[in-house]
């Protein structure tokens, strides 16, 4: 049987030790803070935001959260965060993306601090993360090598094979597979013959954005598949496909006439060493991710 890397259990840790450690912080007077920045009204990140925010105060870091009209301008964003690159008790400056398509949203980003940066994103972190130097790393990809790190599953010497090259995941998953000693091989929509290069893989990223895309005929038996994708089906015909016979799942679909699949078939996972689950894999991991950025941006900016 697969081991299931249990995400929530792993998230759970992390957010244990950012806690502890805001509580040593606090000795010092010192009281790490976040500042959420979502426009407008996209009802899935105004989901993401609350569980952002309501995390911060579980674990006792200060948070803010401004609500832009979704009609605001890239010239009105810039004076925001001009304004919070300014502010002592903003550590961490996140904007929930998508943006509206008026704001310039790549110019905004690069108007983010790089010290508060904690989502990662700023080219002045990536090119720190690509020089193996000490950067703010985006959290899904960070998220993920602390799953491999804490399940004891090794990653020096082992081909991480990782579908998807957006700057945001697949990207950088990569290069912190690269600084950990992995043989790294990256793959998109343009490599040829997918499926002999996945077949390679001992750990296996799919970061894609398509249902099921990874099928049983690309794993290796025994790999450890990390499944980042986060696709929600409504048609009766993908249920099928996906989860044909599974009650709990059936249950589910039932209730909301929708249902979450990852970039890889329920299939596919049948033949892994290990894997995670969607949901309950990665995806619980970025927002501990962004706490403990939030946490080391508080720490680095006051040179502790
Ligand atoms: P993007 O759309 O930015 O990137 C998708 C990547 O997949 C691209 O590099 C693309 O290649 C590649 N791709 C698309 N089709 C194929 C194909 N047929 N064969 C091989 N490669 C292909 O997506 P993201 O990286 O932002 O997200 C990927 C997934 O992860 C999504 O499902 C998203 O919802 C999920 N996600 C989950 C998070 C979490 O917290 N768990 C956080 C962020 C994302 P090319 O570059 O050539 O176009």
């Amino acid at each position: 049987m697969p081991k299931v890397l249990d995400g929530a259990a792993i998230a759970a840790a992390i957010k244990q030790e950012v806690a502890e450690e805001v509580k040593l912080l606090a000795a010092k007077g010192i009281r790490p803070g976040l500042a959420a920045v979502l426009v407008g009204h996209d009802p899935a990140s105004e989901i993401y935001v609350r569980n952002k925010v309501q995390t911060c105060a579980d674990l006792g870091l200060f948070s803010e959260l401004i609500t832009p009209p979704g009609t605001v301008t890239t010239e009105e964003m810039f004076d925001l965060v001009a304004g919070l690159n300014d502010r002592d008790d903003t550590d961490g400056i996140l904007i929930q993306l998508p943006l509206p398509a008026q704001v310039d949203a790549k110019a905004l980003l690069d108007a983010v601090s790089p010290a508060k940066d904690v989502d990662g994103f700023h080219p002045v972190n990536a090119g720190r993360l690509q020089a193996g130097r000490s950067a703010l790393a985006p959290c899904t990809p960070a998220g993920i090598i602390e799953i491999l790190k804490r399940s004891g599953i090794p990653i020096a010497g082992q081909h991480a094979v990782v579908v998807g090259r957006s700057d945001t995941v697949g990207k950088p998953a990569a290069l912190l597979l690269l600084h950990q000693n992995a043989t790294v091989t990256i793959c998109h929509s343009k490599t040829r013959d997918l499926p002999a290069i996945t077949r390679q893989a001992d750990i296996l990223v799919a970061a894609i954005g398509r249902p099921g895309f990874i099928t049983a005929e690309m794993v290796k038996p025994g790999a450890t598949i990390i499944d980042v994708g986060i696709n929600r089906i409504t048609s009766r015909d993908e249920f099928e496909r996906f989860f044909a016979g599974n009650a709990k799942r059936e249950a589910t679909f039932a209730k909301r006439g929708s249902t979450i699949v990852g970039d890889v078939h329920p299939k596919a996972f049948e033949l892994a060493g290990a894997y995670t689950p969607v949901p309950g894999g990665v995806g619980l991991l970025t927002i501990a991710m962004l706490m403990a950025n939030t946490v080391r941006a508080a720490k680095m900016r006051r040179g502790l």
